[in-house]
């Protein structure tokens, strides 16, 4: 499955936060890479999407039924 970015996720994003997201940057709590959400490796799969560090791979963001939740990933500002 290719892996899309996160900017695939910004509808589903603006819906969850109730703003853009795709801009915001954080790091990873696991490699420390510090990316913005849409560097994110994006893989989207039926019931939802999971977006992963681009450094580690680790799962930074699972968004799934209007939903949307950060783990492992530490979002540095507004
Ligand atoms: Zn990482």
């Amino acid at each position: 499955m290719d892996a899309l970015d996160g900017n695939a996720l910004a509808g589903e994003l603006f819906v969850a936060f109730g703003r853009e997201m795709t801009t915001a940057v954080g790091s990873c709590t696991n490699c420390g890479t510090r990316s913005a959400v849409a560097e994110l490796r994006v893989y989207v799969s039926g019931p939802g999407s999971v977006a992963q560090c681009p450094g580690c791979g680790t799962v930074a963001l699972v968004v799934a039924r209007g939903t949307a939740r950060f783990s492992n990933y530490e979002l540095a500002g507004p």
